[in-house]
């Protein structure tokens, strides 16, 4: 079991649970231990209830899309990154292979997920209020270089979703 915050009612309190450990949806996934996680307004539209998405998938839910960590498990078929590496994890997690992400434009991808919002292609959706996230495996991950290394992550992080609302969006 690992600790995560949970909410049960829309706008309602949030409390810390034990959940379930996850394991690896199939041999294209990874699971990442969240070290550091941002709070943004859109996990707070997601907990006031304003998010189609996460309506759909009903409650408890467990918020959160801004975080970064380590990588402790990945599948067979998961050869960008490897167990040990340091990730930030987008907000948006491209498919890459659609015929956006063929055009570099992952921002706007036709099989994307959000973490926290709608992970449909691994059957959760789960947010990085939580010790450990599986994700599905995407050309978007950005590994942290030994600059943010030495500072704190949680930096990166806050860049990271500004980058990636902002990186060819719309284009
Ligand atoms: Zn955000
Ligand atoms: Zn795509």
């Amino acid at each position: 079991m690992m600790k995560a915050a949970v909410y049960s009612n829309f706008g309602g309190p949030i409390h810390i649970q034990h959940v379930p450990m996850p394991s690896l949806k199939d041999e294209s996934s990874c699971i990442v231990q969240v070290l550091a996680t941002g709070v943004c307004r859109s996990d707070w539209h997601g907990w006031k209830g304003h998010d189609d998405d996460i309506k759909n998938h009903g409650l408890p839910f467990i918020p959160g899309h801004e975080f970064s960590g380590i990588v402790v498990s990945i599948g067979a078929n998961v050869s960008k990154i490897k167990v040990g590496d340091r990730v930030a994890i987008p907000f948006i997690l491209a498919c890459g292979s659609c015929s956006e992400c063929q055009l570099d434009k992952p921002t706007v991808c036709l099989d994307q997920n959000q973490t926290g919002f709608t992970m449909v292609r691994i059957s959760c959706l789960i947010g990085s209020f939580m010790i450990s996230v599986p994700l599905p495996m995407t050309t978007a991950y950005i590994k942290i270089c030994s600059f943010y290394l030495k500072k704190n992550t949680q930096i990166l992080e806050w860049k990271l979703c500004r980058i990636c609302q902002c990186h060819k969006g719309g284009s």
